[in-house]
């Protein structure tokens, strides 16, 4: 079935015109759509193909060459549709056959009008799910088949010798050391405050990852997360991520903070998956937090490798009430429709673009624009990376609504964040 049609189409396959006529009342009544009567099982076969049914009621016995079950079989093998049986007696052997086709549902006639409005329900949702399972499936496949390709990539690369570049050994290291980071528990999480400009309040904090290599030190997510995003490790590291910030912004609503908002950044590969939807909806249910407390942080190029997934999944998480984020606005494609057309409530203006605002015509001028651009959508703007006073200043005076930058912090642990909070460390505003 179409998720834009409300009135399921039903196709009936029944040789005793009377029983048909009868069934094709009832269904009507109950609001569904009657594409066609008839009374074969060629004519079934040809009937779905023609008007694409959202659903077959199938007689086993019919009129022609081939029975319902062998018809069911036949469309089958053209496409998933779901097929109800209807019979008033049947053999084992026959049931058996009739199994083998993996019918959604059967009803043994003579059945009542609510029978069949519940066989119906059922199969119609038995069909969607399996639908979405199938395309998770594909999915997995899709991903699979993009591991496969990196892999392929990195042996093909091992096996180059002529290009030293290309076959660095720290790069081979910090992939094989990157898979047990997780185990090690080798992560941490920072956390940056971002501050209102009308006020001088802290409104929140953005999570950043840290991995403490063990003999490396501290690497820089913008080297790890790459490689993490093209071996899927992403996918765990971000589970833990998005876990662990909205833990920690739930100890700190214990401990007295109230109303601070908590960023967390998400991989263009985790948008695309379709279980982020129920892992960040278990996050929040096991840990109790408003979603409105939560924003996701996504960049432009994350959105545009397929932005009609993106735009669902980016739907599906504000349907849930998740606040999100454009991150790093002005370094990618700086696309207006995309922020028109996806729901985002924040732009996060790039650092590049506020790095001396204040001297740089070129900058004051676009950061302008888009300021008063996001005024007229109702989107909040974030500066990122203010680091000097006159940047600050020059943001208030285009009513920039936050910013986050080391000029007031760099990001802190989770106890000097607490603390800075409780100590109720203001921005010293220039006007
Ligand atoms: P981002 O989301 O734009 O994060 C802001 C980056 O700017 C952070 O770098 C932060 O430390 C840095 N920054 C903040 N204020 C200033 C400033 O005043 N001056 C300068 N020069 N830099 C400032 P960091 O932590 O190295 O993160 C870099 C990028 O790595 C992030 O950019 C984000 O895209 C990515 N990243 C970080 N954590 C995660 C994560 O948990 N998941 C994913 N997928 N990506 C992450
Ligand atoms: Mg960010
Ligand atoms: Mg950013």
């Amino acid at each position: 079935m179409t998720l834009q049609s409300t009135l399921p189409k039903i196709l009936i396959a029944e040789d005793e015109l009377i029983v048909a006529e009868n069934i094709a009342r009832n269904l009507k009544q109950q609001g569904y759509e009657v594409v066609a009567i008839v009374d074969s099982g060629e004519a079934a076969i040809a009937e779905a193909l023609r008007n694409q049914p959202d659903l077959v009621l199938m007689d086993i016995m019919l009129q022609g060459e081939i029975d319902g079950i062998q018809a069911t079989a036949t469309m089958n093998a053209q496409r998933l549709l779901p097929v109800i049986y209807m019979t008033a007696y049947a053999d084992d052997a026959t049931l058996e056959r009739a199994k083998l086709t993996e019918p959604y549902g059967y009803l043994v006639k003579p059945f009542k009008p609510h029978d069949l409005k519940t066989s119906i329900e059922v199969a119609l949702q038995k069909y969607q799910s399996d639908i979405l399972i199938k395309r998770q499936y594909t999915a997995q496949l899709q991903d699979i088949e993009g591991r496969l390709g990196y892999l392929t990539a990195l042996l093909d690369r091992d096996s180059r010798t002529d290009d030293p570049k290309l076959l660095s050994a720290d790069d081979l290291a910090l992939e094989a050391d990157l898979w047990l980071a997780v185990e090690r528990q080798e992560f941490f999480l920072v956390y940056q405050p971002r501050v209102a400009l009308a006020s001088g309040h802290i409104t929140g904090a953005e999570a950043l990852l840290r991995w403490h290599h063990p003999t490396k030190g501290c690497i820089s997510p913008t080297q790890f997360i790459p490689v993490a995003e093209a071996t899927g490790l992403i996918d765990p590291i971000g589970e833990w991520v998005l876990r662990t910030a909205c833990t920690q912004l739930q100890r700190w609503q214990q401990n007295g903070l109230r109303d601070l908002t908590i960023a967390v950044n998400l991989s263009g590969y985790q948008l695309k998956q379709l279980h982020l939807y129920h892992q960040i909806r278990q996050i929040l249910q096991q840990t109790g937090l408003a979603p409105e407390s939560v924003e996701l942080e996504l960049t432009e190029s994350t959105l545009i490798e397929d932005i009609d997934l993106a735009s669902q999944q980016l739907q599906r998480l504000k349907e849930m009430g998740l606040r999100l984020a454009m991150d790093d606005f002005g370094t990618g494609y700086s696309c207006l429709s995309h922020l028109h057309r996806l729901p985002f409530d924040t732009l996060k203006l790039d650092r590049s673009f506020v790095h001396h605002i204040d001297q740089n015509p070129k900058n004051g001028a676009i950061a302008t624009a888009i300021i008063a651009m996001c005024q007229q959508l109702a989107l909040r703007v974030v500066a990122e990376g203010v680091e000097t006073e006159a940047e600050l200043a020059f943001l208030q005076r285009q009513a920039c609504d936050e910013m986050q930058g080391f000029l007031f912090s760099q990001a802190l642990s989770a106890d000097d964040f607490e603390q800075l909070v409780q100590s109720d460390q203001r921005l010293l505003l220039a006007c």
